[in-house]
Parts: structure tokens; C-alpha cells; sequence
């Protein structure tokens, strides 16, 4: 089925085809004739699948079609979990915004930066894309007002509950308009989230995608076996040896990932690192060095790499397994997305190797095992 069968204008379908975005991804297909005839959307699906076209193209839509009074009032609020979830967001709003012939004015507003330049900036703004917290503080300053908010998009519901955002959560829902439409997006469902959706949602069009699955056929997966000392060494062998011009590599603590990149650089090869101890400035240039393809290496810890949006990334090293076998897919889940295939790596120690099998087994697909030990890692 292709857009213009979805009930979207000729500007949007241009902005479309200048993004090279052919078809619509499944969830699309589902979500935008239902968010067009203002139905509320529970949508089960993850960083990959879409979903941030399948709620940015209808919000669009609706706001070229109704006649809204250009009264400098929020009418659409996304609530997303990370500062650099919020300006993907936004990102996909201009992009396909760009074409349309009604200008509709989007923003994103996060913390860990100075809060005046956004206070600045919200000027006309109707599409606001916001953390919870710096959102309650720019309402609290009256930068900010949500009575004339139409639409409500909670991105990646079941990251903001993780992160502890529940009580901002629930300030931000008491203050929006009750006539109004819910759309809410998350890769998971829990007993929180289930009582989020029931107080929220009004007889929601439930729209799944499996998109784990379908990725990871995708995903060529190896697994070095290699002892705790010697992971450096080989990852710089790995980087090398295949000419790996742009690669994601994740710790599990934000000292390690430091450290890794460290090493990275003082043996020549271009590397930040990226996690929770680092300025939002210093993690935005790194992100777009990165995606410029300026910097050959990042390396991230879990929480930061949620939501990084890179397209035809072809190689993701794990240089300590997550805890959780929902983050390893999660992590593997970066490459061989939007149907290109990509490679992902694992650093086993022996340590680590039982706990490799419990995730091999609950993915229900195993790796192709090396036995790192025995390469000759001199010199790297
Ligand atoms: P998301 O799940 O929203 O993070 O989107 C994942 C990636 O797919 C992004 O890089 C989008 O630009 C891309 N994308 C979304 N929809 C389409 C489409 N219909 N055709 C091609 N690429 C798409």
C-alpha cells in the first residue's frame, strides 16, 4: 500500500519521497488512518519500526486540514525520555514538515542546558517535542501552557517509567485539556504502563510490531571468546581488520566506556564516548560527529544509546554484555535496520560466558563462536 493511499496530502507525500521513504513500514500503514480519524493509538513497537513517522506525518495532516487559530498555544505534545530522543523527534518534524504550505512551528526542550534560549525560542511554537522535567519547569515559569493541547504522544512510555519520570508523568497529564488525543508508544508493556493506558487511553487501536524479529535475521552475529585483558587489544584488531569505518561499541559502565575510548584514540583510531556524566553539549557534538561520519567510533553505555537514530550503522561491538538478554537485541537492534544488514560483535570473558548462553537462548539465535585467544594480537 503505498502513502498516498494513507489519506495524506501531496506536500507531505513529496516531503516523503525526498526522505526516500518508498512505502509506509507496517506500523504507519496501521497507525495513520487511525490517528487521522482521531482515534486514541497504544502502539507496541521499538527504536526501528517507524513509529516516529506513524505519529509525526498524521499530526501534520491534521494540522493543515483543521483551522486552527494561530494563538501561540501547544497543540501537539510529544513527551520523550532523552534529550537526544527529543531532538530526533523534532528532526523527523522539520524534515517532513518542510514541504507543507500551512508553516507549522516545532521545538524541542530538554534539560542539562540553560533553560532561556528554549524559553526564547517557544515563541509560536505548536509542536513541542519535551523531556518531562524541563517541560514542568518551563510551565512553571509560564513559558510554557498545555490548556490548548490536542494531541498527546508519550514516546517510548516504558523508557520514561524506567527513568523514574512516572510522578512528572502523571503533573504533565493533569495539566493537559481532557478533550483530547492520546497516542502512546512503547517496546514493552508493564503493570505501570498498563495502568497509565487504562487512564489515559479511550478505547485505543492497538497496533503491534514485532520489528525484534525481523531484525534480527537480519543480524550477523559473532562472538570473540577472549580473556578480560586482552578485550582492548582485540577490539582495536576487530576495528582494523575490517576497516570498520563507523561502529558503535558498548560498555556497561560509563567508566568503561572512558576508557575504552581512550585507548581507542591513543592508538589512532577517532573515538568518544557518550553516557550519563557528560555535558549535553559534549554528547550532541559526539552524536553528530559521529553521524557525519567524523568520528569512526562511539562508545556508549546502554541508557545513552536508547534512541540513537543512525541509518545503515553496519557494525555494533559489545564489549561487555548487558545484564539483560532485552538489552543485547536492544544493542544489536542498532544495526542491520531499515532493512540493510549489519554485524554485531560480542567481547566474551569467560566470566561472561554462561551468561552469553542465557541470552543466545532466550533470543532463540546463537552466535558464531571465535576463539579470540588464539589470534596474534601484537601490536594492536
Ligand atoms: P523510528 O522507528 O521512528 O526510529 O524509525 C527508524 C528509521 O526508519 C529512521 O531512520 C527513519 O528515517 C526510517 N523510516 C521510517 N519510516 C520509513 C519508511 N516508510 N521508509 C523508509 N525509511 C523509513
Amino acid at each position: 500500500m503505498p502513502f498516498s493511499s494513507l489519506g495524506l496530502s501531496p506536500a507531505l507525500q513529496i516531503a516523503l519521497a525526498e526522505q526516500n521513504y518508498a512505502k509506509p513500514y507496517p506500523i504507519q500503514t496501521e497507525a495513520i488512518p487511525a490517528i487521522l480519524e482521531g482515534k486514541d493509538i497504544l502502539g507496541i513497537a521499538q527504536t526501528g519500526s517507524g513509529k516516529t513517522a506513524s505519529f509525526v506525518l498524521p499530526i501534520l495532516e491534521q494540522f493543515q486540514t483543521q483551522t486552527t487559530t494561530k494563538n501561540r498555544h501547544i497543540k501537539a505534545l510529544v513527551l520523550v525520555p532523552t534529550r537526544e530522543l527529543a531532538m530526533q523527534v523534532n528532526e523527523v518534524f522539520k524534515a517532513l514538515s518542510n514541504k507543507l504550505p500551512e508553516k507549522t512551528k516545532s521545538l524541542a526542550v530538554f534539560g542539562g542546558v540553560a533553560i532561556n534560549p528554549q524559553m526564547i525560542a517557544l515563541q509560536g511554537v505548536e509542536i513541542l517535542v519535551a523531556t518531562p522535567g524541563r517541560l514542568l519547569e518551563l510551565i512553571s515559569t509560564r513559558a510554557v501552557s498545555l490548556s490548548a493541547v490536542k494531541i498527546l504522544v508519550i514516546d517510548e512510555a516504558d523508557k520514561m517509567l524506567n527513568l523514574g519520570f512516572k510522578e512528572e508523568m502523571t503533573q504533565v497529564f493533569g495539566l493537559l485539556p481532557k478533550k483530547r488525543q492520546n497516542l502512546l508508544f512503547s517496546a514493552t508493556l508493564s503493570d505501570d504502563l498498563n495502568n497509565i493506558n487504562r487512564n489515559l487511553l479511550r478505547n485505543p487501536i492497538v497496533v503491534k510490531v514485532e520489528e525484534e524479529v525481523k531484525n534480527l535475521d537480519l543480524i550477523k552475529q559473532f562472538a570473540y571468546l577472549i580473556t578480560e585483558e586482552k578485550k582492548g587489544p582485540l577490539l582495536r584488531y576487530i576495528i582494523k581488520q575490517n576497516k570498520i569505518k563507523q561502529v558503535l561499541v558498548f560498555t556497561s559502565s560509563v567508566h568503561r566506556a572512558d576508557a575504552v575510548a581512550v585507548k581507542l584514540n591513543a592508538n589512532g583510531i577517532d573515538a568518544y564516548a557518550v553516557h550519563s556524566k557528560k555535558s549535553q553539549e559534549a554528547r550532541t557534538e559526539a552524536l553528530s560527529l559521529f553521524k557525519s561520519g567524523k568520528i569512526r567510533v562511539l562508545v556508549a553505555t546502554d541508557l545513552m544509546a536508547r534512541g540513537i537514530d543512525i541509518k545503515f550503522l553496519p557494525y555494533v561491538i559489545n564489549y561487555e554484555l548487558p545484564r539483560s538478554p532485552k538489552d543485547y537485541v536492544h544493542r544489536i537492534g542498532r544495526t542491520g535496520r531499515a532493512e540493510s544488514s549489519g554485524e554485531a560483535i560480542s567481547l566474551v570473558s569467560p566470566e561472561e560466558e554462561h551468561h552469553f548462553k542465557v541470552i543466545q537462548k532466550k533470543m532463540g539465535k546463537s552466535a558464531t563462536l571465535i576463539n579470540g585467544n588464539t589470534i596474534d594480537l601484537k601490536g594492536y
